[in-house]
């Protein structure tokens, strides 16, 4: 690994590509899209319990690098029990953290997402850490089965 990476992988990062939280599929499922990103071979499987324009539970499957892990495993934790709405403001949010756009980010907000503010220096990896996200975008807008990044 170089420097460059081992800065990129902080703490956060670490610990949800190690230990996924919410590596399943929730109870209730009623949609789910799964997102390629052929660049890197990220596959997540995003699975959610949508209700009432609620995502009620979200959960994910599949495998890939650190970041596209962590990404979809922070990303689980922060929009369950989220409206439709709210996910997107979200979305929005992380897509300009780590694309570096949108000035300077409210980390308070962000909380744990905060982590992938460092993905702004590799353009590359932004496809990895946004995979989860365009998945679950995809599903709660009740769209296709499967995104690509491509
Ligand atoms: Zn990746």
């Amino acid at each position: 690994m170089s420097d460059d990476l081992r800065d990129l992988y902080q703490d956060v990062i670490l610990d949800h590509g190690r230990r996924p939280r919410n590596r399943r599929v929730p109870e209730g499922a009623n949609r789910r899209v799964e997102g390629f990103n052929p660049l890197c071979g990220d596959r997540i499987t995003v699975h959610v319990a949508l209700a009432g324009g609620r995502v009620v539970d979200v959960g994910f499957e599949g495998s890939g690098c650190a970041i596209s892990v962590a990404s979809a495993s922070t990303m689980t934790e922060a929009v369950k029990g989220k409206t439709v709405a709210e996910v997107e403001e979200l979305f929005v949010r992380l897509h300009d953290l780590v694309t570096g756009q949108g000035g300077t980010p409210d980390l308070d907000e962000l909380g744990k997402l905060a982590a992938f503010s460092g993905v702004s220096q590799f353009p590359l990896r932004v496809k990895c850490a946004t995979l989860a996200w365009h998945a679950l975008r995809e599903a709660v807008a009740g769209g296709g089965e499967s995104i690509t990044t491509e």
